[in-house]
């Protein structure tokens, strides 16, 4: 199978290099590959499926939706309408009557894509303020927002005016600061720059931000960095997208990331487990004073999934009946308690993340640089041992965990022990 798709499929997919395997079925929280070797799987398809693989419920749903109707475009359905209050119901009380729903093609890119031309369209602004490290997806403009430099540099920029700022990566600040003699420099050093005529940044059409840097390394704003950065967009009338793509429907802890923070954004950008099974769809929510787009003005064929539509709304069902939430709070205390023999460890730099969107972050001791080698010869062991993990941050360097949101305490705890073990054996 490797060969095979190796020589017919394009060069630029990534998991089979660093998870050599071919996967023949799944089911919950697990893999089995061609060979017959069982997995547990906390890559989870990149944090889309919060009740892990085939969930029977949504499997039965998605199969009856496919005798009812599969694509009705933008035409109203039944299945939409129930999506669409679902969807609003999940919101905090406040924003349910405030905010209106856009559906944006298959892939977080596009949800992006669709922020990013509404706050232009409604602020007939054209900069936009992104934070260093976030990863807003790979289409032109998304991978623009993107902190990660190397996709662009053979591309040229794919959407010009886009300025980086720093954010909240407190164990290694951008701006040399450290925890007890800072106070939210980097949210500061944006104020600043947004209201002083000689910094350079024009007033921009929006704000982007991830409150948890998925690809990032799994790094959580401080509460200060983002109430600062949600103030004084408010003050200057800069639109605050929040992209929740991999931080919502639960993953955090609580349905979207920002209701922890305190803090109301005016565009949520979702995606990834809104279908609860994997199935491609992508909207935007946006405070109902933005609704400035004309018919048409934003479209596409792939908009509007109806099977994606029935799933959501029974994995809505199922997340609030078998209070998923409560799981991913048992569960993260859990995973950063079996963690935590790591915190002293000289390779590791630091344990972080919210909910069950969790990172361990590995660093040379002798010249404290990420340690990417490291975090992939951990990844090939786990994988050797039974655990699927995923990388990401500076240089790979943070081992990443996505499990699913229904994970049971037997399955964390093997997991968290293959990864503490492989960390202990490789690292010294
Ligand atoms: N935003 C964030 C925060 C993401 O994590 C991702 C995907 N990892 C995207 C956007 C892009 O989503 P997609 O890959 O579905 O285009």
């Amino acid at each position: 199978f490797l060969a095979r798709q190796e020589a017919r499929e394009s060069n630029a997919r990534t998991y089979p290099r660093h998870l050599p395997i071919a996967i023949a079925e799944a089911a919950g929280s697990f893999v089995r590959d061609v060979d017959g070797n069982v997995f547990i799987d906390f890559l989870n398809g990149a944090g889309v499926l919060p009740f892990g693989h085939n969930h029977p419920e949504l499997v039965r749903v998605a199969a009856d939706q496919m005798l009812v109707e599969t694509h009705g475009l933008d035409f109203p359905t039944p299945v939409k309408d129930a999506f669409i209050d679902t969807q609003l119901s999940m919101l905090p009380v406040d924003m349910q009557d405030r905010m209106k729903i856009h559906f944006c093609g298959p892939t977080g890119a596009n949800a992006v894509e669709a922020a990013i031309k509404l706050c232009k369209t409604a602020t007939r602004r054209g900069e936009i303020i992104s934070f260093q490290g976030g990863f807003h997806g790979s289409t032109a403009a998304a991978m623009a927002l993107t902190g990660l430099v190397a996709p662009k540099s053979h591309v040229q920029n794919g959407m010009p005016g886009v300025h980086f700022f720093p954010y909240s990566y407190c164990s290694q600040c951008p701006l040399g600061m450290s925890p007890a003699t800072c106070s939210t420099n980097c949210a500061t050093f944006l104020e600043h720059s947004l209201k002083d005529d000689l910094s350079g940044i024009p007033l921009p059409a929006a704000v982007i931000l991830e409150l948890v840097q998925g690809e990032g390394g799994s790094i959580p704003a401080t509460i200060e960095f983002a109430q600062r950065v949600r103030a004084v967009t408010r003050e200057l009338g800069i639109p605050l997208i929040v992209d929740e793509v991999q931080t919502g429907c639960g993953r955090t802890g609580t349905w979207f990331s920002f209701e922890q923070y305190g803090i109301e954004p005016d565009v949520i950008v979702a995606s990834k487990a809104l279908s609860g099974m994997g199935l491609p769809i992508a909207l935007i929510m946006y405070d109902k004073a933005m609704d400035v787009w004309e018919p048409g003005a934003h479209i596409g064929t792939f908009r509007g999934n109806q099977l994606a539509f029935a799933t959501g709304v029974e994995a809505v069902k199922i997340f609030q009946r078998d209070d998923i939430l409560g799981n991913v709070r048992r569960r993260s205390e859990q995973c950063f308690g079996l963690l935590a023999p790591l915190q002293q460890h000289p390779w590791v730099r630091e344990i972080r993340g919210k909910g069950l969107l969790v990172g361990v972050e590995l660093m040379d001791p002798r010249t404290e640089m990420p340690a990417g080698d490291l975090a992939a010869e951990v990844q090939s062991e786990a994988l050797n041992r039974g655990l699927i993990l995923e990388l990401g941050g500076r240089d790979s360097s943070v081992v990443r965990l996505l499990p699913p949101l229904n994970i049971t305490a037997e399955v964390m705890e093997t997991a968290c022990h293959i990864l503490v073990d492989c960390i202990d054996r490789l690292a010294s």
